[in-house]
């Protein structure tokens, strides 16, 4: 979720406030106005866990308590400054000590984005800079996911991948149904002890490459979960979708998958109740949480995915509260 990330542009037709916010996103009076609001504080709350390594924990020390899973993300994308990929990976490295020392890290992972830690420098400092990541998960003992970005770095993030599981078989891949070459990617990403999240995708991406219709990347959404749940990996299904997320259960069910052999994974903030829910069936659930100062840009694309969300940001800025 970032370069270009607002969703795809029949989006825009669901919800005519998308454009007006995702439009606000880049405009720098708007962003000081809302970073400094008093009352952006609870706006920012409900998606985002804090500012801080402190926060972060709080907040998974709260999922976890309420038999929830965690995987954490610090916030940041697309850097092209070597120092400021070099700060992200300190970021990881602190916040995986933190989770080790508060007993937390076998229930909370991290997701990383490989252009927050150079992707766009340099492959090759990228890979370095995931696995120092990686080394620092291992130590605590636990995994480490690579984010999806948009289509132009799936195949270096794929090759990144492939490096890192050389060393750490358990790093995790994410795969969007929304684009045409994911159906085989899964097929190709099934095998034993594989950990593959599955999303539609959240980058605006062109008709050569992607589905546009959100009924084919459903569609092929179906495809991949079949095409997960038939091999020998370690599906993680990230989707609020209350239509895919009872045909996952079913498809589960038919490839004979037990809960633990595969998980469900949502945003924080973003349908909390059928986390719970989920997570009361007996399913593992993990809640992605992200956090760090650079919250902005990730809160006005959760706002512009849904006109409901729009509605409580307008409602907490203009009440007096
Ligand atoms: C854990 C996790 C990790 C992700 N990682 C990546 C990644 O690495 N790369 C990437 O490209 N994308 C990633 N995504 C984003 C993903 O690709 C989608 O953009 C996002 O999840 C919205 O798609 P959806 O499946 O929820 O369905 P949508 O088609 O967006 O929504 C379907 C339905 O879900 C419910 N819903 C959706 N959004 C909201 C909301 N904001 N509030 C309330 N209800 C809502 C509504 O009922 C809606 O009608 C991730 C998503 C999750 C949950």
């Amino acid at each position: 979720m970032g370069r270009g990330a607002h969703l795809r542009g029949m989006g825009a037709l669901v919800n005519p406030l998308r454009s007006l916010i995702l439009a606000a996103a880049g405009n720098d009076v708007i962003r000081r106005v809302v970073a400094t609001a008093p009352v952006s504080r609870d706006v920012v709350r409900r998606f985002v866990a804090g500012e801080t390594t402190a926060d972060a924990i709080e907040v998974t020390r709260r999922l976890v308590d309420a038999g929830l899973s965690v995987t954490l993300d610090y916030l940041g994308e697309d850097t092209t400054d070597a120092g400021l990929a070099e700060q992200t990976v300190q970021a990881y490295v602190e916040l995986l000590d933190e989770l080790s020392a508060a007993g937390l890290a076998v229930r909370a992972e991290v997701s990383v984005k490989l252009t927050a830690v150079g992707q766009l420098l340099d492959e090759g400092l990228a890979r370095e800079n995931a696995a120092r990541i990686c080394a620092a998960a291992d130590r605590a003992g636990t995994t480490v996911t690579l984010d999806m970005e948009d289509h132009t770095t799936t195949d270096s993030t794929l090759r990144v991948l492939a490096d890192l599981r050389g060393t750490w078989p358990w790093v995790g891949a994410v795969l969007q149904s929304y684009l045409h070459r994911t159906e085989e990617d899964c097929g190709r990403l099934a095998g034993a002890g594989s950990r593959v999240r599955l999303c539609k995708g959240a980058y605006a991406e062109p008709a050569e490459v992607a589905f546009q219709d959100r009924q084919d990347v459903d569609l092929s959404y179906v495809r991949c979960t079949n095409a997960l749940l038939a091999g020998d990996g370690y599906p993680m299904f990230a989707t609020h979708d209350p239509r895919l997320v009872p045909i996952v259960d079913a498809r589960a069910d038919y490839h004979g998958r037990k809960p633990g052999s595969f998980e469900f994974q949502m945003l924080y903030g973003i349908r909390p109740d059928e986390q719970l829910r989920l997570s009361a069936l007996g399913h593992t659930v993990r809640v992605y949480v992200p956090y760090g100062v650079q919250w902005y840009g990730y809160l006005m694309r959760r706002l512009a995915e849904r006109p409901a969300n729009t509605a409580f940001f307008l409602r907490a800025l203009t009440s007096r509260k």
